[in-house]
């Protein structure tokens, strides 16, 4: 399908992308950074002059992202590391290795993640523990080992890529709305545990965003995508670059005094009839 649209052309020909303060020299640590939204963001935060360490499963796709970064900005610092964040000892060792690389860990972009549409009665055990390991305790493995850094080093910034089925819900997606909304749950819960120790805990939740998760489940005919559109206010997919904007305001000294907050940037959807 083709996810553009006369509203989509001008909103991209419209988009300028930013410049926020707090970003340059900042080590950040981003899961997912292999594709999409997590891709995006890696771009962002380089171009703002962050170093950056790259997570992912997909080892093919962070030496991409690593080699378009070291293209785009000659002097970025750019690792990569392939992992799973269901794995907390992974996680533990890639926050380890960010730490010896760049001596700190002050943002990190809790991103990675997956979809789960199926008819509840039919979700596997399976496919419901892949969905919550992954999008729910696979966020919190990386916030808490990054996050036992920012205590010792006395602050830092999570943002946490949930959804805007983080806050509303749907049928069909059972699991992912329960994991999302955990996202958003535990975001809330860790910015009033860790604002003692100065870290800021935010969640950014897209509305639907043209990313490769969007096109297989569009593949997969698991979304009808003019129905998306038609009840999407801005008539119009998100793009990943419009998210990576959100993350790097929540991590930029314009929102020091934002924590626990769920930014959505969905286009209108829930605001229509949420
Ligand atoms: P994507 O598939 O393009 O990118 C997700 C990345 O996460 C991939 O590179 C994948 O390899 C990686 N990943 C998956 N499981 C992993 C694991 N266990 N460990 C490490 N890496 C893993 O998808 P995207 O659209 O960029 O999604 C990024 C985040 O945004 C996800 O959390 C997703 O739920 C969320 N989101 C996406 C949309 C959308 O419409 N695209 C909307 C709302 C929320």
């Amino acid at each position: 399908m083709n996810l553009s649209s006369p509203i989509a052309s001008e909103a991209a020909q419209a988009f300028a992308p930013a410049r926020y303060s707090g970003i340059a020299g900042k080590a950040v640590l981003n899961t997912g950074g292999a594709s999409g939204i997590g891709r995006a963001m890696a771009h962002g935060f380089a171009r703002h002059g962050a170093r950056l360490m790259l997570l992912d499963l997909d080892a093919t796709g962070l030496a991409a992202t690593k080699a378009e970064l070291q293209a785009a900005y000659p002097s970025v610092e750019v690792e990569v590391v392939t992992a799973s964040i269901t794995d907390p000892a992974a996680v533990e060792q890639a926050c380890a290795d960010t730490e010896a690389r760049f001596g700190r860990i002050d943002i990190l972009l809790n991103n990675a993640g997956i979809s789960m549409n199926k008819p509840s009665l039919e979700l596997t055990p399976d496919e419901w523990r892949r969905a919550i390991d992954i999008d729910l305790s696979g966020v919190f493995y990386c916030a808490q080992a990054a996050g036992r850094r920012m205590v010792r080093q006395g602050g830092g910034a999570i943002v946490s890529t949930a959804s805007m089925w983080g806050l509303a819900s749907s049928a069909r997606r059972v699991a992912y709305c329960a994991a999302k909304a955990g996202v958003v749950s535990l975001t809330r819960s860790l910015a009033a545990e860790w604002a003692e120790h100065n870290i800021r805990v935010n969640a950014v939740c897209p509305g639907y965003t043209s990313t490769a998760l969007v096109e297989s489940l569009l593949a997969r005919n698991a979304i009808d995508g003019e129905a998306l559109l038609a009840r999407t206010p801005l008539r119009r997919f998100g793009t990943p670059d419009e998210m990576a904007e959100v993350a790097l305001f929540l991590s930029s000294d314009s929102a020091a005094f934002i924590t626990g907050h769920a930014l959505v940037s969905d286009g209108g959807w829930t605001a229509d009839g949420f």
